[in-house]
């Protein structure tokens, strides 16, 4: 039997859970430190969500969004990897359950992020996929390509509409993305493919509760992203709630009025809960879930646990504002983590600072050269913020390889409108 590989150094235990943004910047700070450091993730790759539409819109593959943790962790000597999923933890007997297993910890990061909500109607979970993983975007993929294909099949005008019309339920970043998409691929990518249908007269609806898209963007921002989208050819109802969403559409109501839309393809872009196991802490959570922290984004009670990411809910002292549920934010977070624990093994003594999140400004495409972006105080619209949206997010992909395949595919996509991840994967459900 080959025996262990002895290749961590001695030094308290620090376990990780999530190799999101907030779980990596974190590990990335403690590496070559005094630690045994331990991530912990039920997946075994680290995800570039902010691209994961463009998977499921077929622009991209996969692996080009993702990389496998334990290769980016891998030459970070006093880090190892675990896959599991972790359940609860135990602040007083300081372990973490992580599937039949206890691991016991010195100090504790959760960074588990979020996860899809329904509120309360947890049978359209179903009908109307969310947006968070690999295996989301290639099932609503699989939904949207195979949408176009019965379509093609079928001779029964109605059903065929039914088959044609997509809705996007939630006019955040994710639900702006998507239905500028998939009109994008109905309209340009794919209508030479396709022989007896005109996936040209697709309609795609954007359903958003609120007065206005992008509602945490400046409005005049939100103005500029519904424009784009009409301009595409995009539905957008403001003030219009999902009531019900089944097999066959999506009925809605707006100004008291209901209205039924028959859709086999509903797509759920309208809400997030923090991940459950933050629960387990026993203090305090905001109605979303989150974790509510202290300055130094530790627990109440329990100096050596923090949450970090997507899963606190932490107001800035400074400011008075929530840190919003955007990469920086888990970044910013996870790295002022990870300095902490290094500074407090180094000197147990050391004053803990306090957590300020720095706005560096946020950005949404619409599609196609279309994208709305804030930097500081500076609004940018059109061809601009797209060209900054597109470097910034080749920057931020993990690795070189991901970083030269998105330029490629999107050169493509630029110039011939291409998609070249048109794959339908898994089961192949087909209605008569
Ligand atoms: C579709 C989409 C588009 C987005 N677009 C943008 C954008 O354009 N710009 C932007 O700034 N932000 C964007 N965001 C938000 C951004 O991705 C998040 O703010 C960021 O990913 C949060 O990082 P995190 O590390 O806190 O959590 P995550 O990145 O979600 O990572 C959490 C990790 O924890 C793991 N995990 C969770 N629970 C457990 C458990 N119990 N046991 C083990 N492992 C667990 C998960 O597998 C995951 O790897 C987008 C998000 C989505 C979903």
């Amino acid at each position: 039997m080959t025996p262990a590989r002895q290749n961590q150094p001695a030094g308290p235990r620090v376990v990780i859970v999530g190799g999101g943004f907030a779980g990596l910047a974190c590990c990335r700070a403690l590496r070559g430190t005094d630690t045994r450091v331990t991530m912990v993730d039920r997946q075994n790759h680290h995800l570039f969500q902010p691209l994961l539409y463009q998977v499921a819109t077929a622009a991209m593959s996969p692996a080009n969004v993702a990389a496998p943790i334990r290769k980016i962790v891998g030459r970070w000597k006093n880090v190892s990897v675990a896959l599991g999923e972790a359940t609860a933890v135990d602040p007083n007997a300081r372990t973490l359950r992580v599937d039949d297993r206890d691991f016991p910890y010195d100090f504790l990061v959760l960074a588990c992020g979020m996860t899809h909500a329904y509120f309360g109607h947890d049978s359209w979970a179903e009908h109307a996929p969310g947006l968070k993983t690999v295996d989301d975007a290639l099932e609503i993929r699989r939904r949207i390509l195979l949408a176009f294909e019965t379509a093609e099949l079928n001779d029964d005008e109605e059903a065929r509409k039914a088959e044609l019309t997509f809705v996007v339920v939630g006019g955040g970043p994710t639900g702006v993305e998507m239905a500028g998409a998939i009109k994008e691929i109905a309209a340009e990518s794919i209508p030479r493919d396709f022989k007896r249908v005109d996936t040209r007269s697709a309609r795609v609806v954007l359903l958003e509760g609120g007065d206005r898209l992008l509602a945490a963007y400046p409005p005049n921002l939100s103005e500029r992203a519904r424009e784009d989208l009409v301009s595409l050819g995009v539905e957008v109802r403001l003030e219009t709630i999902a009531t019900d969403i089944d097999a066959d559409g999506v009925t809605l109501e707006h100004a008291g009025t209901s209205e039924r839309i028959n859709s086999r393809c509903v797509i759920w872009a309208a809400g997030l809960k923090a991940e459950p196991i933050g629960v387990s802490l026993g203090v305090e959570t905001d109605p979303s879930g989150r974790v509510r922290v202290n300055h130094d984004l530790s627990i109440p009670g329990h100096p050596n646990v923090f949450v970090v990411g997507d899963q606190m809910g932490y107001d800035d002292p400074e400011t008075g504002d929530p840190v919003p549920g955007v990469a920086q934010g888990a970044i910013q977070s996870g790295r002022f983590v990870g300095e902490l624990i290094a500074r407090q093994v180094r000197d147990s003594e050391t004053r803990r600072r306090t957590f300020h999140y720095r706005d560096k400004g946020m950005m949404a495409t619409i599609g196609r050269a279309r994208a709305v972006a804030r930097i500081g105080k500076m609004t940018f619209a059109g061809f601009p913020a797209w060209a900054m949206w597109s470097l910034v997010h080749i920057a931020f992909l993990i690795g070189f390889r991901n970083r030269l395949l998105a330029m490629i595919e999107w050169a493509g996509l630029y110039v011939f409108w291409s998609r070249g991840a048109r794959l339908i994967t898994g089961p192949r459900r087909r209605r008569p």
